[in-house]
């Protein structure tokens, strides 16, 4: 019998390059991972990327595709992180990511002194009160806070979020300007939304310009300059979005689904598709906690059957840009999978590990384009000749090289579930089967 529940463990960022530091390895191929080489050895292999081979992606977008869900469905980070911290996004709103920095003028111009300033709670609360509101040409615009000095900000009126970033992500270069997207078609629906987008860019560049006139004069900027500190002067933004429905997972998918997964974008997104959510165990001992959150799994079986376990530890290391701390990141993980032998080793249970994209822990680049490893693991899962779970021997894997929305739906073939092409027992289009249908009454009722 093949499994009927899965566990699908993301180690974000996972993926990386080879570093003269570990003798050309990539952090995984360094690291011992004895645990994770075992399920390689008894399962099917290969590599994954949620996009297209070479794109860089970040977590959500990564995630949307590994939940099954189109990249044209895909409503942008903004609204994801609103609905994460609680807020009911109307469909005509924008929601934008939205932090306070440290800005300065040069040459007429703004350019970013600190990407993300440190600050205490009394003086982000300090910061949101003197900005949190701007009303022009209605369009209306307030900041909501979502952790330290990262927010969102929801925009209400005509808007549309087809608008340029403000925030460049590295110290010392400009902002770019507020600009409309520009339009690949010209039917009528693009020639509004162009005219939206225009007044969008104008407003919340005006709201900007505003937010950098009153926080460079903030009293607050005078204590923090006379301690030392930059000043922080202005918001950036960055990757606006509206909310576009989808169908949720359950009705898709026909499984009910836990994400376990920090921070508010894996909230938000977890809510947007109709997943229940829970935040992982944070004491500050990563594979402790990764350990208990591991053994809680088995209860939440009773109620789900499809567990979505992530941790950004890996991901984290990378962007610190040290391989080594990387590689003892993912050897922590590794032991904290060994805790869990008795369900990762069920052949009951089909067991999936996999990361949503690589995050290169030298150079220049947020995250890169290469695949990352997959692996299968459960009963009648193809076993192939890889004995270690890493980016190289996952490529000479069975599995060959899987992408996007394929995951899930591999997930759904090893669960027994995949829909036969062209069958439809539901008027709802659904990837599983057979479907939640109505089944034939002998009696036709009054109604039809
Ligand atoms: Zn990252």
């Amino acid at each position: 019998m093949m499994p009927d529940k899965c566990l699908l463990i993301v180690l974000d960022g996972l993926g990386d390059r080879s570093h003269e530091v570990l003798d050309w390895q990539t952090p995984l191929q360094a690291a011992h991972t004895p645990h994770l080489d075992h399920l390689a050895r008894n399962g099917a292999n290969g590599l994954y990327h949620a996009g297209s081979l070479g794109e860089a992606l970040p977590s959500e977008t990564a995630h949307f595709a590994m939940f099954g869900y189109d990249r044209k469905d895909f409503p942008g980070r903004g609204p994801l992180e609103a609905l994460g911290v609680g807020v009911d996004l109307a469909r005509d709103e924008v929601a934008i990511l939205a932090h306070f920095a440290a800005l300065e003028e040069r040459d007429g111009c703004l350019a970013l002194v600190r990407d993300v300033p440190r600050a205490d709670e009394e003086e982000v609360a300090a910061l949101i009160r003197a900005v949190d509101k701007w009303e022009q040409d209605g369009i209306r615009i307030r900041y909501v806070p979502v952790k330290g000095v990262f927010g969102v900000l929801i925009l209400s009126g005509e808007v549309s979020p087809d608008i340029t970033d403000t925030g460049p992500m590295r110290d010392g270069r400009f902002l770019p300007d507020l600009l409309p997207l520009i339009s690949k078609h010209s039917t009528t629906l693009d020639a509004e939304n162009a005219v939206r987008a225009r007044n969008t860019a104008r407003v919340l560049r005006a709201y900007l310009l505003h937010t950098w006139d009153t926080l460079r004069e903030h009293p607050l900027n005078d204590r923090r300059r006379g301690a030392g500190l930059s000043p922080i002067t202005g918001l950036v933004t960055q990757r606006a979005g509206s909310l576009r429905p989808v169908p949720p997972f359950s009705r898709r998918f026909g499984l009910r689904g836990l994400s376990i997964a920090s921070g508010a974008v894996f909230r938000g997104l977890a809510r947007h598709l109709g997943l229940d959510w829970q935040a992982p165990r944070d004491t500050g001992d990563l594979a402790e906690d990764f350990a208990r959150d591991l053994a809680d799994v088995p209860e939440h079986f009773t109620r789900y059957d499809f567990i979505h376990l992530h941790t950004k530890a890996p991901d984290e290391a990378a962007h610190a840009k040290d391989p080594l701390l990387k590689k003892a990141v993912i050897e922590a993980l590794d032991r904290a999978l060994g805790t869990g032998k008795a369900l990762l080793e069920n052949p009951g249970l089909l067991v999936v590990v996999t990361a949503d994209h690589s995050t290169p822990s030298s150079g220049n680049m947020i995250h890169s384009g290469e695949p990352v490893p997959l692996l299968f693991h459960g009963t009648g899962v193809r076993r192939d000749v890889v004995t270690r779970f890493d980016e190289i021997h996952a490529a000479q894997g069975c599995l060959g090289c899987v992408r996007g929305t394929e995951l899930l739906r591999l997930i759904l073939n090893h669960l027994d579930m995949a829909r036969l092409e062209g069958v439809r027992d539901t008027p709802e289009d659904c990837l599983y089967w057979p479907g939640d249908y109505q089944p034939l009454p002998v009696r036709i009722p009054l109604s039809k």
